[in-house]
């Protein structure tokens, strides 16, 4: 059955930097198959729609004027298992880190590594989610989605999400467009890990472990992240404010012959990925605080609301370091959830 819409709907509550906002209009949506119906009654109610998981990666810079379809849908299916090969469909709405805890309790493995991440299954493949090594990427067979302005099924392989760095189809040609109403998974029955980055083995040889175990790889992933960074239900903030700055070979040479300090890893051909936390730490920034908009002291790429902060202060907050880092460092940073201004 259709959850009533409701009209002029707070949603403070709904994003985890805790921002007010309202919506014109607020639409739960429980079932995949009442897109059509929905989206067409968005349409005709006017204004844009705007599509809504866990609000963990969005800054509401102000109120929508329009519809917010908030993805409720639940379900998991497993789809073929064929030897160690499981292929398993999830919809949209599941809670992105229960799923990987079901996953690993049912013995399917490969997304321990992306454990506590917030927010849902279905906002997973639009900024190609990643942590600790892997990328949603490295796990996805296909994406279902209902193509809102063509008002037609979309089955998108792997390969058409053209997955970047945070980055997918549906931030470009697909964006406003794509409802994302499941992600199928190509996961493992066999206990192979990937644990070769550093703060994850500092916990695992910390813990005493040496027979890595894909639970293992879960626990000590959650306990780094319970660690570095803060949990949205105490302090507001929508995880990394900013992405990591990609550097052609040329400019991360000018900067790292400036800096030789500066944290990096190699990207792909030949382009050089500088940790945007230590650029902003350098300038400053880590644990200030400007009435309630923050930048958190444990983790610099993280900009917190203590409580009352408004989208401008939070805003003003990011542009301010922003221009700090471009002026020392001559990189750009650029914001990595999806602002409404
Ligand atoms: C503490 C913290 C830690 C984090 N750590 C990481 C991390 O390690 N790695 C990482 O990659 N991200 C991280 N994030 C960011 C965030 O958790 C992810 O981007 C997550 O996938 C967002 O899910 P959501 O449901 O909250 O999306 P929302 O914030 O609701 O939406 C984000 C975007 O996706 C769109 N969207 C949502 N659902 C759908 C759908 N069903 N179909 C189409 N479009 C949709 C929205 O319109 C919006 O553009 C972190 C965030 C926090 C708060």
């Amino acid at each position: 059955m259709i959850q009533p819409v409701q009209t002029d709907a707070d949603l403070r509550h709904l994003n985890t930097l805790h921002l007010p906002a309202h919506a014109a209009r607020l639409q739960p949506v429980d079932d995949a198959s009442d897109l059509p119906t929905l989206t067409q009654a968005a349409r005709d109610a006017g204004g844009p729609v705007l599509v809504l998981g866990g609000g963990s990666n969005i800054v509401f810079g102000r109120n929508v004027d329009g519809t917010v379809l908030h993805m409720r849908t639940l379900g998991i299916d497993l789809l073929a298992q064929s030897g160690n090969d499981v292929l398993v469909s999830v919809a949209a709405g599941e809670n992105w880190h229960d799923w990987v805890a079901r996953a690993l309790a049912h013995g399917w493995h490969g997304l321990e590594n992306l454990a506590l991440i917030p927010g849902t299954v279905g906002a997973a493949p639009v900024q190609n989610i990643g942590a600790y090594g892997v990328e949603l990427i490295d796990r996805l067979d296909h994406v279902d989605a209902w193509d809102m302005t063509d008002r037609r099924w979309l089955r998108l392989s792997a390969d058409e999400c053209r997955a970047g760095y945070r980055d997918s189809v549906f931030k470009h040609e697909l964006a406003q467009r794509a409802i994302i109403t499941r992600v199928a998974f190509r996961l493992t029955t066999e206990a192979r890990v990937r644990c070769d980055y550093a703060d994850l083995q500092r916990e695992l040889s910390s813990r005493g472990v040496t027979q890595v175990t894909p639970q293992h790889v879960f626990d000590a992933v959650c306990a780094v992240r319970r660690a570095k960074l803060p949990d949205p239900a105490v302090l507001g903030n929508a995880g990394s404010f900013f992405r990591n700055p990609v550097l052609p070979a040329a400019d991360a040479a000018r900067l790292l012959a400036a800096h030789p300090d500066a944290a990096h890893y190699p990207a792909a051909h030949g382009a050089v990925k500088v940790a945007a936390a230590w650029l902003i730490d350098q300038c400053g920034w880590k644990g200030a605080r400007r009435g309630d908009a923050g930048v958190h002291d444990r983790q610099a790429l993280v900009l917190v609301n203590h409580g009352e902060a408004s989208a401008a202060d939070l805003l003003g907050l990011a542009a301010d370091i922003q221009a700090s880092v471009q002026a020392r460092f001559g990189v750009t940073l650029e914001p990595e959830p999806l602002i409404l201004r």
